[in-house]
C-alpha cells in the first residue's frame, strides 16, 4: 500500500489493506505477531550517555587529575606505598561517584516511563487500556477529547472531532476531522482531514480509527529528531549550587594555596606541602554536591511515586515547598467521584431513590410511596432521556462473580459492579436499570446517529436518535446552562410553554437539591421533524423541552478534610475550583473545612464581569469558585500570582492546559485526566486525591531541607578542614594532617553520611512551617552561620587536639605521628557527630538519633573503618598512624564533642527563651515574638 493514500481509501478496503475488522478489532494473537513484526509503537530516543563513559567522566575534575599528576611523581620518586594508596583512594571516589550518578540517572529515566502514554484500543470485540508502544497496524483505537493519538490513524469515526495538530504542521488552530474517503491523491498534511497523527491531540469530540503505520514510520517518526524535548530536568536549585560549586572551587583553591604557602615559609618541604595542598583542594571542593543533590531529589521523587504522585518536571520538586496556595477542582480530588442518584424532581415532585453504590437495585419513593415508573409518563421520559445521553457502562465485575465460584452466593460477599466511562453518567445508567429503563433494553428500538459531546464549557451533551423511523433529540446537562436551550417544560405529564414562572420554580427546586451538596443534573428532548435541520449543537441543543432534574450525591473523600487542616496549618490555602453549582460547591467546601468565617465564593458569571484589577482586591479572600469554565483558571492563577501567590493548579481538560502551564505547579489526574493536561503538567496524580498533593508538597519541603542538611555537613566539614591545616600553617606547626588522612576523611566521612542525609526523616513540625519564599537562598535561615561557625569550632577543636599531643614532646618525630593521628581521629569523629546535628533545625538534642537508620549504619561504617586505619598493623605505615591508649581517646572525644556541645547548648538556650516570650493572641492562637 502506498504510504500517502490511506487518505483515500472507503472503509471496505482498508480493512482488506490492513487486515483488520472494524467493528471487533485485531484478535489479541494478531496483535501479538504484528507487534513482533513492526516493532514497538515508539520513537527512536536520543543517545544515551554509556555507562563507562559515565565512569570516566569522574576522573575529569580538573584537581583530580593533578592529584593523578602529584601521584605518578611520588610513585616515580619511589614512594610506591603512597601513591598506590592515593590512586585507590581516587578509584574508589569514582567509583561512589559512578554509583550516585548511574543510580539518579536510572531514577529520571524512570520517571519518564511511568508518565509513558496509554492508548484505549478494540481488541477481540473488548475495549483495552494498553500501552501506546504495543499498538500495531490494523489496531482499533477510540479516541476522545483531551487524548493524545497514540500513532497514525485513519478515522472511521468522527463525532465533531477536532484535532491540534501544530507540533507537525505549525497550524495552531485545531482542525475539524471526518471519517470519509478524500479523492485527492496527494495532499499537504494538514488537509489529510480523515488521518490523525500520531503526537497531535484531539481537542474535542470522540472519534474511532484504525492505526496504519506505527513508530518511526509514522510522520511523527520521519521528524522525531526535531520533536526529542527532552523535559527540563535540571532545578534552579542545582543550577545554583553548580554556580556556587564554582565560587567554591575558586575559595578552596585560593586556601589552599594559601595553606601551602604559608607552610613553605615556615619551612615545610616544598613537595610534601605541594601534595598536601592539592590532597586538601581534592578533599575541600565539594565535587559530589550536584550528585548527591540529584540523589536526594530523586529519591525523594520515588517516595512521591510510593505516595502516588508522579512528577514529570524535575524543578517543580522544589517549586513544591514554596507552594502557598492550592487551586483544586471537587469532583473526584475533593469527592470520591462515586456518584449515586439519590433524587429526582419532576415538575414540582420530589421522588426519592433507594440504593447504594454501583448496583442496579433500588426503588422510587414519593411522600413514602413507591412509585411505579411504568405508569408515571414524565419518570420514564426522564429516564429514558438519562439511558439514551450517556456513554457509560456498568458492568458486574468478573473477579467478584468468580469468587464464590460455581455461581453460590456467599453470605458475606458484596456484589462489585464497575463502572466504564464518566461517573455522573453511570450514576443515570443506574439509576434508569433501578427503574427499569436500561440503555440495553432500549438498544433495539434507539439508534444513536449524532452525538454533541460534554464539554465543561457549555456544561451539557446531546445525542440524536432515530426511533421509528422519526428523530429524537436527548440532552442533559447543568439545569441553569440547560434551561437557557429549552422553549418548553413537561408540565404534568404535558408539554407547555417555559414560562418564566415555571423557569423560577425549576431553578428553586434546583438550588434546594443543590444547596444539599447535591449535583443537580437537568434533562431535556425534542422530536425532531423531517425537515429539522440538526447538523451542529446550536441546532440540536434549541427549543427543547424541559424535562426534570436529578440529584446525585458524591461524597468527600475521607482523608480530604484532614490534609486541609494539614495545609492550613502550614500556611497554604486551599480554593475550590468546579464547574459545578455554587451552593453544591459551597456546601461541600464547609464540609471540607475550606471555607472560613469571612471566606468569599463566587460564581464564574461574577468573575466574568470583574476586571483583574478588582479581582486582584478580593482573590486573597475567595475560597470557592463555582460554574467556572477553564479560561477563568487562567486568570485565577495570575490574580493569585499578582499577590504573591506560588500556585499549585490542578486541572483535567483540554482546556485546563494554560492554566496547569501558568501555574507554579500545574497538577494533572492520572485517572480522569487527558493526555493533554498531563503533558502541561508538572505533577500528576496517580489516584487523582487532593491529599496527595498536600503528601507531594511535605515530600517538596523535606527534600529540600534534606539537601540544606547535607550542603550544612558537607560544607561545615571542609571548613573545618581546611582551617585545621590552614591555622596550623600561619602557627608555623607541622602539618596536622597528612594527605592520605585528607583524602581517606574527604572518601569517608565526608560521601556516606551525606548521602544518608539526603533521605533522612522529616521534622516533625515540617507541616508547621510557612512556606517557603521561592526566592530564598539555599543558606537562609542561618544556614550560612552554622555551616561557618561548625567549620570554625571543627577546625580549631582539631588543631587543639593536635597541639595539646604535639607539645609534650615538641620536636619528636613519633609524637608527631601521634599527634597527627589524634588530630585525625578528632577530625573524623567531630564530623561524624556533626552529621546528627545537622539532622534538625535546632540540634542533636531536639531529635531521635536512632530515626534515620541509614545514617546511623553510614556513622558505624565510618568509625569501624576509621578504627580499622587507627589499629590494623597492615594499614598502619600507610596512613601513618600510631594506636591511642585511653587517654588519647578521652582528648579526642572531648575535642570532637565541644562543637556540638557549645552549639547544642547555645540552641537549648535560645528555644527556651523563645518559649518564655510566648504570649497567647485574643483569638487562642500562638504568637511568638521576634
Ligand atoms: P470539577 O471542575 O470540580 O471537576 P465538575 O465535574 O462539576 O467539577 P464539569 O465537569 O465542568 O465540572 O461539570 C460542570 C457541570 O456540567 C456539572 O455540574 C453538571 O451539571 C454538568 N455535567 C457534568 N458532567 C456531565 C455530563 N457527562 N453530561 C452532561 N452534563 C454534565
Amino acid at each position: 500500500m502506498d504510504q500517502n493514500r490511506w487518505h483515500q481509501l472507503p472503509t471496505e478496503t482498508l480493512e482488506q489493506s490492513l487486515g483488520c475488522d472494524t467493528a471487533r478489532g485485531l484478535t489479541g494473537a494478531t496483535a501479538e505477531e504484528r507487534l513482533r513484526q513492526f516493532g514497538h509503537n515508539e520513537l527512536s530516543e536520543g543517545a544515551r550517555v554509556s555507562p563507562l563513559l559515565l565512569f570516566l567522566n569522574q576522573f575529569k575534575d580538573f584537581m583530580v587529575l593533578v592529584l593523578m599528576g602529584a601521584t605518578l611523581i611520588s610513585g616515580l620518586l619511589g614512594e610506591f606505598l603512597d601513591a598506590i594508596t592515593i590512586v585507590a583512594i581516587i578509584v574508589l571516589n569514582a567509583v561512589l561517584g559512578f554509583v550516585q550518578e548511574f543510580r539518579a540517572e536510572r531514577s529520571l529515566r524512570a520517571l519518564k516511563a511511568l508518565s509513558a502514554p496509554t492508548a484505549k484500543v478494540i481488541r477481540d470485540g473488548n475495549t483495552d487500556i494498553v500501552p501506546a508502544s504495543e499498538l500495531v497496524p490494523g489496531d482499533l483505537v477510540l479516541l476522545e477529547s483531551g487524548d493524545r493519538v497514540p500513532a497514525d490513524i485513519r478515522f472511521i469515526q468522527a463525532n465533531s472531532c477536532y484535532a491540534e495538530e501544530s507540533a507537525l504542521t505549525g497550524e495552531s488552530v485545531p482542525v475539524g476531522k471526518h471519517a470519509n474517503p478524500i479523492t485527492e491523491p496527494e495532499l499537504p498534511l494538514g488537509d489529510q482531514r480523515n488521518i490523525g497523527f500520531m503526537g497531535t491531540m484531539l481537542t474535542g469530540g470522540t472519534g474511532k480509527g484504525v492505526v496504519i503505520r506505527t513508530g518511526m514510520e509514522t510522520e511523527m517518526g520521519r521528524i522525531a529528531d526535531l520533536i526529542q524535548k527532552t523535559e527540563e530536568m535540571e532545578t534552579p536549585l542545582q543550577r545554583r549550587l553548580e554556580q556556587l560549586g564554582k565560587i567554591l572551587i575558586i575559595v578552596a583553591v585560593a586556601l589552599t594555596v594559601l595553606v601551602v604557602i604559608a607552610g613553605i615559609m615556615h619551612g615545610q618541604p616544598a613537595y610534601g606541602m605541594f601534595l598536601a595542598g592539592v590532597s586538601l583542594a581534592v578533599a575541600a571542593i565539594p565535587e559530589g554536591l550536584p550528585a548527591i543533590v540529584t540523589i536526594a531529589l530523586a529519591l525523594g521523587v520515588q517516595r512521591m511515586i510510593k505516595r502516588k504522585a508522579i512528577v514529570r518536571k524535575l524543578p517543580s520538586v522544589e517549586t513544591l515547598g514554596c507552594a502557598s496556595v492550592i487551586c483544586s477542582d471537587k469532583t473526584g480530588t475533593l469527592t470520591q467521584n462515586k456518584m449515586t442518584v439519590t433524587g429526582v424532581w419532576l415538575s414540582g415532585r420530589a421522588i426519592q431513590i433507594t440504593g447504594e453504590g454501583y448496583e442496579p437495585v433500588g426503588e422510587a419513593y414519593e411522600h413514602g410511596k413507591p412509585v411505579d415508573p411504568k405508569h408515571d409518563q414524565s419518570l420514564r421520559r426522564l429516564l429514558q432521556i438519562a439511558a439514551l445521553c450517556n456513554n457509560a457502562e456498568v458492568v458486574r465485575n468478573a473477579e467478584a462473580e468468580d469468587k464464590d465460584g460455581k455461581g453460590k452466593k456467599s453470605a458475606e460477599r458484596k456484589e462489585e459492579w464497575q463502572l466504564k466511562g464518566d461517573p455522573t453518567e453511570g450514576a443515570l445508567t443506574v439509576l434508569s436499570s433501578k427503574l427499569g429503563m436500561s440503555a440495553k433494553s432500549l438498544e433495539p428500538l434507539y439508534k444513536r446517529i449524532a452525538e454533541f459531546p460534554f464539554d465543561s464549557e457549555r456544561k451539557r451533551m446531546s445525542v440524536i436518535v432515530s426511533h421509528q423511523g422519526g428523530r429524537l433529540v436527548c440532552a442533559k446537562g447543568a439545569p441553569d446552562m440547560l434551561m437557557e436551550q429549552c422553549a418548553y417544560v413537561l408540565w404534568e405529564d404535558k408539554v407547555m410553554p417555559f414560562t418564566a414562572t415555571l423557569k423560577r420554580k425549576v431553578a428553586e427546586a434546583s438550588e434546594q437539591m443543590a444547596g444539599s451538596a447535591l449535583r443537580v443534573l437537568g434533562f431535556a428532548y425534542r422530536d425532531l421533524r423531517s425537515h429539522d435541520r440538526c447538523e451542529t449543537t446550536e441546532e440540536a441543543e434549541s427549543q427543547l423541552i424541559f424535562a426534570g432534574l436529578t440529584g446525585m450525591i458524591d461524597p468527600p473523600r475521607k482523608e480530604v478534610r484532614e490534609a486541609i487542616a494539614t495545609c492550613r496549618r502550614a500556611g497554604i490555602k486551599t480554593v475550590m475550583i468546579t464547574g459545578d453549582h455554587q451552593l453544591t460547591a459551597e456546601a461541600i467546601a464547609n464540609q471540607l473545612g475550606i471555607m472560613p468565617r469571612g471566606g468569599i465564593a463566587i460564581s464564574g458569571r461574577e468573575l466574568s464581569q470583574m476586571d483583574d484589577e478588582q479581582l486582584d482586591k478580593i482573590s486573597d479572600n475567595i475560597y470557592v469558585y463555582a460554574r467556572v469554565s477553564p479560561e477563568h483558571k487562567l486568570r485565577i492563577v495570575k490574580s493569585l500570582q499578582r499577590q504573591g501567590h506560588v500556585v499549585a493548579m490542578t486541572g483535567d481538560g483540554v482546556n485546563d492546559a494554560p492554566a496547569i502551564k501558568a501555574a507554579d505547579i500545574g497538577i494533572a489526574m492520572g485517572i480522569s485526566g487527558t493526555d493533554v493536561s498531563k503533558e502541561a503538567s508538572a505533577l500528576i496524580l496517580s489516584d487523582d486525591n487532593f491529599a496527595t498533593i498536600v503528601a507531594a508538597i511535605e515530600e517538596g519541603r523535606n527534600i529540600y531541607e534534606n539537601i540544606r542538611k547535607f550542603i550544612r555537613y558537607l560544607l561545615a566539614s571542609n571548613v573545618g578542614e581546611i582551617l585545621t591545616m590552614f591555622l596550623a600553617m600561619m602557627a608555623g606547626l607541622p602539618l596536622p594532617l597528612i594527605p592520605i588522612q585528607i583524602l581517606w576523611v574527604n572518601l569517608v566521612t565526608d560521601g556516606l553520611p551525606a548521602m544518608a542525609l539526603g533521605v533522612d526523616q522529616a521534622e516533625k513540625d515540617l507541616m508547621k512551617m510557612k512556606p517557603r519564599s521561592s526566592v530564598e537562598s539555599i543558606f537562609a535561615r542561618r544556614l550560612g552561620w552554622k555551616i561557618i561557625s561548625r567549620g570554625i569550632l571543627i577546625g580549631v577543636c582539631t588543631l587543639g587536639a593536635f597541639w595539646l599531643t604535639l607539645s609534650k614532646a615538641p620536636g619528636d618525630a613519633g609524637q608527631l605521628v601521634l599527634a597527627q593521628t589524634v588530630a585525625f581521629a578528632t577530625l573524623v569523629l567531630a564530623q561524624l557527630i556533626h552529621v546528627f546535628d545537622c539532622r534538625s533545625s535546632r540540634s542533636i538534642f531536639h531529635r531521635n538519633i536512632l530515626q534515620n537508620k541509614y545514617l546511623v549504619f553510614a556513622v558505624l561504617s565510618s568509625l569501624v573503618l576509621m578504627l580499622g586505619v587507627l589499629y590494623l598493623k597492615p594499614l598502619q605505615p600507610v596512613f601513618k598512624t600510631v594506636p591511642l591508649d585511653f587517654r588519647e581517646w578521652c582528648l579526642v572525644f572531648v575535642a570532637a564533642g565541644i562543637p556540638t556541645f557549645v552549639m547544642g547548648i547555645g540552641s537549648v538556650l535560645s528555644s527556651g527563651r523563645k518559649k518564655s516570650k510566648t504570649k497567647w493572641t485574643p483569638s487562642g492562637k500562638h504568637s511568638t515574638a521576634r
